[in-house]
């Protein structure tokens, strides 16, 4: 099997480094990717850090996956060499679950196959490898169409931190005439607040970082509220038809469910690696409001979402880095110090 070259966590404890893993040879429905970026998302440093429990190592993070096509199998009807291609959270999932069939990859009844870090079905022995790397191969189900004439390096992220806060935002039906909070401006957070914002939706940014509120009407938000500021937040209580709570931290959840009206839900998409304080049963019982969460996103609403953006011209806000500045970026994502999504050049990986 061809060997490449990735950069991987050996262990909880130790920092990324060079690796050579191998790749599958593209099979008759695989798509194989050169992948020139790669955006880094907060969940690639909770499982390279081992914070969450089902972490596996060694781990090659990545599943913001932008390239373009080198190879194709005989039957890949969507994808011809030369492509501009892009791989998500998702490289597999049963198919055949009710789940899968309308299109909830992310939802399968019998797992799904991450982008890294899952048993890899088609290389048993080994974990599937993710896009801090020069290639990839997927199954072509699992393969997403990007414009060519986009700007692929600030197109990577909405492959997951797009996804992950569209999905919600229109499962709850987010539009003109709503309220909606985005809680935390990080890589989630500002895809939050452009896409509540396009929308149609009164958008209201909540962030502990006093520096980030001009940021946060740029991006889109009408209004700004310092979430420790006990003033600001009484002003919006009982107000918000729907809050997203991006937060990679455990943090008071009763902030925030005091601000929903009668019947709102504060959806969770933040996976903190130790549990938040239990929420105050009280504040969801008066006024019929609910805690939700939600997963990423499946193939076909992660298609709609980069056509969407595409049409829009909505893309990610980026700073480019070397791969051999990934323990520098994941130490000032730990901070907080993010604007607003690390995106790795892969060129740089020689
Ligand atoms: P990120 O870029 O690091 O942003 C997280 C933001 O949370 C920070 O910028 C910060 O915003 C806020 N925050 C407040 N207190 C914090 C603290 N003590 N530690 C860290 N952040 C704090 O992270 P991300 O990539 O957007 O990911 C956010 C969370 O979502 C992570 O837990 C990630 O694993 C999870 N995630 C979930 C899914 C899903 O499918 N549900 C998908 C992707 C990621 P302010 O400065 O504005 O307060
Ligand atoms: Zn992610
Ligand atoms: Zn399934």
């Amino acid at each position: 099997m061809p060997q490449i070259v990735a950069y991987a966590a050996q262990s909880a404890t130790s920092p990324l480094a060079r690796f050579e893993i191998p790749r599958r040879e593209p099979g008759p429905h695989d798509v194989e990717i050169d992948i020139l970026y790669c955006g880094v998302c907060h969940s690639d440093l909770h499982m390279a850090r081992g914070e969450w429990e089902f972490a596996v190592f060694p781990v090659v993070p990545g599943h913001e996956i932008v390239g373009r096509v080198t190879r194709v199998g005989k039957d890949v009807r969507g994808f011809k060499e030369g492509d501009v291609a892009a791989v998500g959270c998702l490289v597999d999932s049963c198919r055949s679950c009710s789940n899968c069939q309308k299109g909830l990859e992310q939802y399968c009844a019998k797992g799904w196959v991450g982008t890294y870090g899952s048993a890899d079905p088609k290389m048993p022995g080994h974990q599937t490898y993710g896009g801090y790397s020069k290639r990839i191969v997927v199954d072509d189900r699992f393969v997403l169409r990007v414009s060519p004439k986009a700007n692929l390096a600030a197109t990577a992220p909405l492959l997951c931190a797009g996804i992950t806060t569209y999905s919600p935002l229109r499962h709850w039906k987010v539009g003109n005439g709503m309220k909606v909070g985005v809680v935390g401006l990080g890589g989630l957070g500002h895809m939050g607040v452009k896409l509540s914002h396009a929308f149609g939706a009164e958008t209201v940014l909540f962030t502990t970082s006093a520096n980030k509120i001009e940021d946060g009407k740029r991006l889109g938000a009408d209004d700004v509220v310092i979430s420790k500021d006990e003033a600001q937040m009484q002003k919006h209580a009982g107000s918000f038809d729907f809050i997203l709570n991006t937060v990679a931290a455990p943090h008071n959840l009763d902030a925030f469910t005091a601000l929903l009206r009668t019947n709102g839900t504060m959806c969770l998409v933040g996976a903190p690696a130790t549990p938040h304080p239990s929420p105050s049963i009280w504040n969801l019982l008066f006024q019929r409001r609910a805690i939700a969460g939600s997963l990423i996103g499946g193939l076909p609403e992660t298609q709609e979402m980069l056509d969407f953006c595409s049409e829009r011209g909505i893309v990610s806000d980026i700073e480019m880095i070397p791969m051999s500045k990934i323990n520098e970026a994941y130490d000032r994502m730990h901070k907080g110090d993010v604007k607003y999504r690390f995106v790795i050049d892969m060129a740089s990986l020689a």
